[in-house]
């Protein structure tokens, strides 16, 4: 169970908001970042994708398996890398 910061009322850890006073929780706005996150991971991927496909792709292979880890990972852990901001 975690407080509302509004009106201090107890909810549920995955509330979306709080049933008194309809604020939004931490893991609503969590929710939203992740998202966002997981929308730049995948414009990324793209960029990658469409770069190569038009030949004007400028990393290497490596550079480009590291992008593509990197592009992967924010994906997977949206969630836990929206908690940094
Ligand atoms: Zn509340």
């Amino acid at each position: 169970m975690i407080k509302c910061a509004e009106c201090g009322k107890e909810i549920g850890q995955d509330s979306l908001s709080c049933p008194e006073c309809g604020q939004p929780t931490e893991e609503s706005r969590l929710r939203k970042k992740a998202l966002i996150l997981r929308l730049i991971s995948i414009g990324m991927f793209g960029l990658m994708v469409f770069n190569i496909s038009v030949g004007t792709w400028f990393a290497g292979p490596i550079e480009s398996l590291l992008y593509l880890l990197t592009c992967v990972g924010i994906f997977i852990f949206a969630k836990p890398v929206a908690k940094l901001f």
